[in-house]
């Protein structure tokens, strides 16, 4: 049985294969266990690299909302009697 490689898994997952292509690996990824958990390496490395991304856009939002209102901290309820 001819195997998949993950550049091939990659561009299946992506839906940039043909639609043979996408059948056949379909019906290849039923059988075989070793290709479905390559696709899951590849799911889950995914799922870090969003993870990483969002969290630092999140870091980068943070920072420059900070530099841009320095000393906007809410410091009202300190002055409410
Ligand atoms: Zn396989």
């Amino acid at each position: 049985m001819k195997h998949y490689t993950k550049e091939e898994l990659e561009l299946y997952r992506h839906g940039q294969m043909s639609v043979l292509g996408r059948i056949n690996c379909a019906t290849h990824l039923e059988a075989c266990e070793e290709c479905r958990n390559l696709l899951e390496e590849l799911k889950s490395d995914d799922d870090f690299m969003k993870e990483l991304r969002s969290s630092l856009m999140l870091y980068e939002s943070v920072a420059k909302e900070s530099e841009r209102h320095p000393q906007k901290l809410p410091n009202h309820h300190t002055t409410v009697r």
